[in-house]
């Protein structure tokens, strides 16, 4: 019947299906399923679910209780961004810049152009300019933004090799929240704090007498501090860009185990991320927060990550910036 041969010519042509992150257009089989295939421009899972593209996010749509508190009270140190600004001045961020533009890759449309599109989508997503990116040789998997005046984010191989398309994007989109949220200057300040921790770091860096003063100030204390709980309001900002609060608990289960996610049970992980959070000791954590930063560590206990991001997703307030226009 000449019915029947159109459904069976149906199924089989192939047909186009626009990428929900990157706008690509994208051949797929008659019989395509969401997530059977990967765009070929940013390489994440086509679907035709939607993907929202926030018009005018603010970062106080979704900044955490805890870094606003802990900012607020690192704004209140007399002199703080003076002193900051001209330690960044002597220790050169003009140099950081040399630094990663002379040992890492930089991302451009021709280098690196999944990693380019998917920049891309967290910028668009969230309304913030475009930032350099730049990929660095590392084991450690781990990603930062530097920067007070011209930001640059660095994307350390260790990362990229761990990680999966979406879950990439939700680093990629928390190193962009960084720049949304303004969080550049401090977090520029606290890892070079963090560098200067290491003695024989601070003899070579020629703003070791300023980063001494800031030390002497408080200030330092006050940084870290903050620098820990910035991490909370950004891991929210990459979940606004992935919009599925697993993929960051998955990011989260191979920052702690470090291993392929098939040795582990997801599930099992969650649960200790909940439990985590019933029992959780924010002063107790500060005074870990001090050794783990000795012991060259730089992002903070993805456990507890895990059960802060699982937190905001329950108590409705995620749907709620979801829904705005
Ligand atoms: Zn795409
Ligand atoms: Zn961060």
């Amino acid at each position: 019947m000449p019915k029947k041969r159109d459904e069976e010519a149906s199924l089989t042509k192939p047909h186009s299906i626009r990428c929900r992150f990157c706008g690509q257009k994208n051949a797929v089989k008659a019989d395509f399923k969401n997530g059977d295939a990967a765009c070929g421009k940013c390489r994440l899972p086509l679907s035709d679910e939607p993907h929202k593209k926030f018009a005018d996010l603010t970062k106080h749509d979704y900044v955490h209780p805890l870094d606003s508190k802990a900012l607020a009270a690192l704004r209140a140190i007399p002199g703080i961004d003076s002193a900051l600004r001209k330690l960044l001045s002597v220790t050169g961020e003009a140099a950081l810049r040399v630094i990663f533009t002379a040992s890492s890759v930089k991302v451009t449309t021709k280098q690196f152009p999944d990693l380019h599109a998917k920049l891309q989508i967290a910028c668009t997503t969230l309304g913030v300019d475009m930032p350099e990116m730049f990929v660095q040789q590392s084991p450690l998997v781990n990603a930062f933004t530097y920067g007070s005046e011209k930001h640059i984010i660095v994307l350390f191989s260790g990362l990229l090799e761990k990680l999966n398309d979406e879950e990439t994007l939700a680093v990629i989109s928390h190193e962009v929240g960084h720049i949304h949220a303004e969080h550049a200057l401090y977090l520029t300040a606290a890892r070079l704090i963090e560098a200067l921790a290491n003695a024989s770091a601070a003899a070579l860096i020629p703003g070791s007498e300023i980063a001494k003063f800031i030390i002497s100030a408080g200030i330092n204390s006050a940084l870290l501090a903050w620098a820990r709980r910035a991490e909370l309001s950004c891991d929210r900002a990459g979940l606004l860009v992935v919009q599925d609060p697993h993929v960051i608990g998955r990011v989260m289960m191979k920052l702690a185990g470090g291993t392929s996610a098939s040795k582990m049970d997801y599930d099992q992980f969650l649960e200790q991320g909940r439990e985590f959070k019933k029992t959780c000791d924010e002063k107790a954590l500060d005074k870990f927060w001090a050794t783990w930063i000795n012991a060259g560590q730089s992002h903070p206990f993805p456990i507890w990550r895990v059960g802060e991001i699982l937190d905001w997703v329950e108590s409705g307030e995620y749907q709620k910036v979801m829904n705005k226009d």
